[in-house]
């Protein structure tokens, strides 16, 4: 099938790439000439593993192209997918759906034949109605369908998740258009992930619900981790005991800083505010949106705490800045509530991440960003585990800590033993054990 991805970011390349990768011939858009040139020198614009060596493949094989050109690409097109931003619109946290109506308008003007247009980006309920409204209105005589397919890939494992899904949702009411939808996720039958279709709205709506419970399962865990801390129990112990009940399951139910990242603070927020507008407010999700604010800007307290109150002309080394390991996504990260606290309290701080130093250096200002953990340490009166990046798991401690002008070790993930912290000679702290 001939397919356009409107949008080449985390989402839209990853989906072009794999759709590409079935046999399909995709043509990448993006309406940012440096992307768009950046991919076609075969460089790829953001870090996510196995990400390049797919791009090159199907670029090779000729099933993958990029451009700036939407009219051409949509004119082609069979399928064209939507895969723009939606970021909390700045005020009141409902999605900003300006890139999403904008694309539409653009498809509009574009399409030749029967085109079914579906909407991947995260998008409230109702916003295929007017994607569908504003293609019609745009062209009365275009012959197309509007459909909804969420994306529900992770960064850092988002080409797995894609080839490899828990399901695919199809929000579709158009018989032709589902026909359309099933061929394009037909090379999947052989992994035979259910293909599940739905109305429109349910679709748009399954997505935040998936989002907003995933949010609250960590939120939840995050608040049993501060019971642990006050009456000494071990939120690891609770956690995997919960865990092992079939109904609970294991997944989400780490304890750290917080959730951050591109999806999970603004969509709870944008669910928040539809529930809202609707008049049926989601307190539970309220209540994750606000723990979830309170508890990133507490981790920094934490880390002053350690330091014995105050962190003024003090060195604080953070380790790990992206919002989660193996992606470069700096995004709502709770990295960086905790350096505009450190930084508030008259700390420098020095900082290493393995993969998201080019993000974190236009929006940390301040920070001094340095070459590995061992350089980010040298001096520091505190180190801060933030992300929990693999190569921070195995560090040798006993170096660390003879680099280390006072060694406090705040281990925001949990990745060492606390006996071995002590062990090496460090004060150590960690969310939600004894
Ligand atoms: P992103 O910011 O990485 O990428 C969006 C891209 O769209 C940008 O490169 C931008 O230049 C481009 N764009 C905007 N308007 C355009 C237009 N009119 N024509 C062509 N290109 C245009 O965003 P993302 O992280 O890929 O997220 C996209 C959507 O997918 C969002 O709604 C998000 O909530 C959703 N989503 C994201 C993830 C994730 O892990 N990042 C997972 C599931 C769903």
């Amino acid at each position: 099938m001939k397919i356009a991805m409107i949008g080449s970011g985390y989402v839209g390349l990853v989906s072009g790439v794999c759709f590409a990768d079935f046999g399909h011939q995709v043509v990448c858009v993006d309406k940012d000439p440096a992307r768009i040139d950046a991919l076609l020198r075969g460089e790829i614009p953001i870090f996510e593993p196995g990400l390049d060596d797919l791009v090159a493949d199907n670029v090779r094989n000729r099933r993958l192209s990029f451009t700036t050109d939407l009219a051409e690409a949509v004119a082609e097109a069979e399928v064209v997918f939507i895969a723009v931003g939606t970021p909390s619109r700045r005020g009141d946290g409902f999605a900003d759906l300006s890139y999403i109506y904008a694309a539409a308008r653009d498809i509009a003007k574009a399409i030749k034949g029967y085109t079914v247009v579906v909407t991947k980006s995260t998008v409230p309920v109702g916003t295929g109605d007017e994607v569908e409204r504003i293609v019609a209105e745009t062209r009365p005589d275009a012959e197309f369908a509007v459909c909804s397919n969420p994306e529900f890939l992770r960064e850092g494992a988002a080409i797995d998740d894609f080839k490899r899904p828990d399901r695919i949702i199809v929000g579709v009411s158009d018989p032709r258009a589902r026909e359309v939808m099933s061929e394009v996720y037909r090379p999947l039958n052989l992994n035979q992930p259910p293909l599940y279709f739905v109305d429109r709205r349910s679709a748009e709506l399954i997505k935040y619900a998936a989002n907003s419970f995933l949010a609250t399962k960590v939120t939840f865990i995050n608040e049993i981790a501060d019971l642990c801390e006050k009456v000494g129990a071990n939120v690891q112990d609770v956690a995997r005991g919960m865990g092992m009940d079939n109904r609970i399951g294991s997944k989400f139910l780490h304890a750290g800083p917080g959730f951050g990242g591109s999806c999970f603070p603004k969509d709870t927020l944008a669910l928040v505010k539809t529930a809202q507008d609707h008049d049926a407010p989601l307190r539970i999700v309220e209540a994750v949106v606000a723990v979830n604010d309170r508890r990133k800007r507490a981790m920094a307290k934490r880390i002053i705490a350690a330091c014995g109150g105050s962190v003024r002309g003090k060195t604080v080394a953070l380790l790990g800045l992206a919002f989660k390991l193996n992606t470069d996504d700096m995004r709502d990260a709770p990295s960086i509530s905790i350096v505009t606290a450190l930084d508030d309290a008259g700390a420098n701080v020095r900082a290493y991440d393995p993969k998201a130093m080019d993000q974190a250096r236009r929006i940390m200002p301040g920070v001094t960003f340095c070459d590995d953990a061992y350089d980010c340490v040298t001096g520091a009166d505190a180190l801060a585990i933030v992300t929990e990046w693999d190569e921070f798991r195995a560090l040798d401690l006993p170096r660390i800590k003879s680099l280390m002008a006072a060694a406090n070790l705040i281990d925001l993930r949990n990745i060492y033993r606390p006996a071995d912290a002590r062990r090496f000679g460090f004060s150590y702290s960690s969310i939600g054990r004894p």
